[in-house]
């Protein structure tokens, strides 16, 4: 009995790790790179679609890789650095559904079957997923739209790099029946090796195979293959636990030393972290800032607040306390970062600079960017900047921020 008709959508980033060394390290744009650590014992894990062209692939030996593509940079596998991006992704995908489930660092299943009424249909919805995960992190990510998640995933496979690709449920055949057997999810090198034998080259050479012939040949995973070819598949879309934390970071082209551009950058990565907060009607108690000197040495502070916070001015105020803290400005710094966490249910979006609680708001920055000046002089922090172009109310001086 035909249940709902589901829509699911697949994203999967490219080259994931790849990508994120090419954007954090802008002279390697257009390179050919391997992530994969050492090159003599090291295997692929990540390359660019630059090395691809050469044949090099994931999990292959990096010495083989540079056999086939010598002039490949082989960069070591910054974990913590992905997993970071990864988060910023995960919480971009959670705008449109709660319903994700996370296959690996890069890659997951949402069920948006609920959120067509609010956003449109599903094919939308990818697309508006594409372009935000492009503006906001600089990264593509391919998307396959269907009715489940076989043929979601078959998509966004064949959708790279950077594109979407929708099965419509009355075009599955069509997409379907010219793949070859190895699409199928559970048919690995061995299992397409004994179907190919046999003459079953594509899934529509499969759909001539009787159920209890492939079961012979496969065992339990004969029915599997027999309704995957027919683009059957109920397996749902199991939703993992709630994002812990928004966050957002920055490696500058040239290390920043000058306070006045750290704090100026800092209130940029805060208005992206408030924009995800107050999107998803949430606020975070607690602060984090991390840095990363100019020599990779990084340190982070944290600080816990009685209130969580959405505003971007708010948690600037936060961050630059935090910033007082490290040994930024007297250090040339390469990376900024600033994450919430703690995060709970917000009221709805108060425009800022407003009333009393821009007043309060006002009062803390005041005084972080006073401890800010006191560290680096007078040749330091001018609020001016620090709110580019927008008119700026004169306040006093002095009061506790209140926190
Ligand atoms: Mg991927």
């Amino acid at each position: 009995m035909p249940g709902i008709v589901r829509k699911i959508i697949h994203l999967d980033m490219d080259a994931f790790y790849a990508s994120v060394e090419q954007r954090d390290r802008p002279e390697l744009k257009g390179k050919p790179v391997i992530v994969g650590g050492s090159r003599e014992r090291g295997v692929v894990c990540a390359c660019s679609y630059e090395t691809r062209a050469f044949g090099v692939r994931s999990a292959m030996a990096v010495a083989r890789a540079l056999r086939l593509c010598p002039q490949a940079l082989v960069l070591p596998v910054r974990m913590a650095r992905y997993q970071q991006v990864s988060a910023e992704i995960f919480e971009i995908f959670g705008r449109y559904t709660d319903c994700i489930e996370k296959l690996s660092i890069d890659e997951g299943f949402l069920d948006v079957t609920g959120s067509e009424r609010l956003f449109g249909p599903a094919r939308q919805i990818a697309e508006r997923l594409r372009a935000e995960v492009r503006a906001e992190t600089g990264l593509a990510v391919s998307a396959g739209v269907a009715s489940n998640k076989f043929l979601a995933k078959v998509a966004s496979e064949l959708a790279k790099p950077d594109g979407l690709l929708e099965v419509p449920a009355d075009q599955v055949d069509q997409f379907l029946l010219p793949l070859p057997v190895s699409r199928i999810w559970g048919v690995g090198r061995v299992t397409a090796e004994r179907l190919e034998r046999r003459g079953w080259r594509t899934i529509r050479e499969l759909r001539a195979v009787p159920l209890e012939q492939l079961q012979r040949l496969l065992g339990a995973a004969g029915e599997q293959v027999y309704r995957l070819a027919r683009g059957l598949d109920e397996r749902p879309v199991v939703a993992d636990e709630p994002i812990k934390s928004i966050g957002a970071e920055e490696t500058f082209e040239r290390d920043l030393r000058v306070p006045e551009a750290l704090a100026r950058e800092l209130l940029a990565l805060c208005e992206r972290v408030a924009a995800r907060l107050r999107r998803r009607g949430l606020v975070g108690r607690c602060v984090t800032l991390k840095v990363k000197y100019a020599d990779f040495s990084a340190v982070s502070r944290s600080l816990t607040l009685e209130r969580g916070l959405d505003s971007a001015l708010a948690i600037q105020a936060e961050a630059l306390r935090l910033l007082g803290r490290t040994e930024a400005g007297s250090r040339p710094v390469r990376l900024l970062g600033v994450s919430l966490a703690q995060l709970e249910a917000g009221q709805a979006a108060q425009p800022e600079l407003f009333g009393e609680e821009q007043r309060r708001r006002q009062s803390a920055l005041d005084q972080a960017v006073d401890r800010l000046r006191e560290r680096f002089g007078e040749s330091g922090i001018r609020r001016a900047t620090l709110l580019e172009g927008s008119p700026r109310p004169s306040v006093k001086k002095g009061g506790d921020p209140g926190e």
